[in-house]
């Protein structure tokens, strides 16, 4: 039995879960106690050299956030995880275990708005550059290579556009230059894409969107590959002394878990965006059902990018699941079972229109999230883009009409009952205004 290997359903509900030993509980128990009792002082001192395994402090770790860890390593098929508090946290620990001042990050320039600052504002602050590639072609990173450059950084499906990562072109181009890459593979999860299979290294998710699905609690990951040679010169942190840990090194005694073990070990340890056991109990709650969400969830995504295609009250549909997307071919080599669902389209009309649109809706929350089990929407032209003229906009890639839709579970015909009903009013709206100031 103990041979076999489990299927992904199956792991979604059983990986990392034992029933407890003392009172065989079923489900994994919140161990809501910041720190563990040691057995002996022999005990302690193993436990604070990294001789021996085990729960000190839920800074550095927890039963609960355990669980969840090897829940989502065993999924995304790493030898390993760290959760942390949040998706930004998980991405911040990889960048600050990897890159130092006067490092360099090549990253795609389509992704999540909070990653962009985080690289463009704060990691400069600290002497951390980044490039961006405005483009999936991997020798467009590769150009973008420097000497120092340390990670290679993409989403496999990005939002808005529903571009589709090159992610075996990437990796080798990361590979060749003796760095990892780096995937954020939030929009797709596990189900849909496990960028581990096509050469990535290290995987990030904010576990808050569809790996939580509920849309009620914060949380992030790190899985890693295991694969990746850490020894190769380009990362003397990993395999030189660590004094606060008498001088042992990461790679030295610890090997293929040398990076994880510095993640949790020193840079848990350090920083603190440790995931609270509660939330590592909610989150893991809707990781036993992700696979039968998100089967639904491109289902009726799939549905809604067909029938806004052909309306003509929609001047644009970018989703990687329809043959008019440029990516589409790789979406379904990469994505068999769906493009996430995740897309922007746009109404006829521009920005007023859009906001009118928005405004409309009866049944989809206009809020800024994704990942729900409930349709949401955003329109950043009068939201988080207010601010920008309409050749930033451009230059940003987001046209000022560009709705974002976060595709939920709700019975999909009531989805399209509430596009459509607000396109007309919408439509109304604008048609009444112009007549009136035509009168005037
Ligand atoms: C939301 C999101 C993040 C940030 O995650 P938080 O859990 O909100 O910190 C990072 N990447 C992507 C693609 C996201 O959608």
């Amino acid at each position: 039995m103990s041979e076999r290997e489990f299927g992904f359903r199956t792991r979604a509900l059983h990986a990392g879960a034992v029933p407890d030993a003392v009172h065989g509980t079923r489900a994994v128990p919140i161990h809501q106690s910041t720190s563990f009792v040691f057995k002996d002082t022999d005990d302690a001192a193993n436990l604070f050299a990294l001789q021996k395994y085990g729960s000190i402090y839920s800074r550095i770790g927890n039963p609960t956030v355990n669980a969840l860890e090897e829940r989502l390593a065993s999924l995304e098929g790493g030898i390993g995880a760290v959760a942390t508090a949040s998706g930004m946290s998980a991405e911040f620990l990889v960048f600050a275990a990897l890159c130092g001042t006067g490092d360099h990050i090549v990253a795609s320039s389509k992704l999540y708005g909070g990653t962009v600052t985080q690289l463009d504002v704060t990691l400069r602050r600290f002497g951390i550059e980044t490039t961006f590639v405005d483009t999936t072609d991997p020798e467009a990173f590769r150009a973008a290579l420097q000497e120092n450059t340390k990670v290679v950084y993409t989403e496999t499906v990005a939002n808005p556009s529903s571009d589709v990562a090159d992610l075996r072109g990437l990796a080798d181009v990361a590979h060749e230059h003796g760095v990892p890459l780096v995937v954020d593979a939030t929009l797709t999860t596990p189900y849909l894409l496990r960028p581990i299979e096509h050469g990535a290294d290290i995987v990030v998710h904010s576990v808050t969107k569809f790996l939580g699905g509920h849309g009620t609690t914060l949380g992030g990951v790190v899985v890693e590959a295991g694969t990746f040679p850490w020894d190769n010169g380009k990362f003397p942190s990993m395999t030189e002394p660590v004094p606060s840990y008498g001088d042992l090194s990461w790679w030295g005694n610890f090997g293929e878990y040398g990076f994880l073990t510095k993640l949790r070990s020193e840079q848990l340890r350090d920083i603190g965006p440790s995931l609270t056991p509660q939330a590592a109990f909610q989150l893991m709650q809707g990781i036993e059902t992700l696979p039968q969400r998100m089967g639904e969830h491109v289902a009726n995504a799939q549905r809604i990018a067909e029938w806004l295609e052909a309306d003509e009250r929609i001047s644009y549909v970018n989703y990687a699941g329809l043959p008019s997307h440029p990516d589409h071919e790789r979406a379904r080599e990469v994505l068999p079972l769906g493009a996430g669902s995740v897309f922007s389209f746009g109404v006829t009309g521009g920005r007023e229109v859009g906001a009118r649109f928005i405004e409309a809706l009866q049944l989809a929350s206009h809020l800024a999230n994704v990942g729900d089990v409930r349709t949401l929407v955003l329109h950043p032209g009068s939201t988080t883009h207010q601010q920008l003229t309409e050749e930033q906009m451009a230059a940003a890639g987001i046209p000022d009409d560009l709705i974002r839709i976060s595709v939920g579970l709700e019975d999909v015909d009531d989805v399209l009952w509430d596009l459509d009903q607000a396109l007309d009013a919408a439509l109304a709206a604008t048609a009444a205004t112009e007549q009136t100031e035509e009168a005037r």
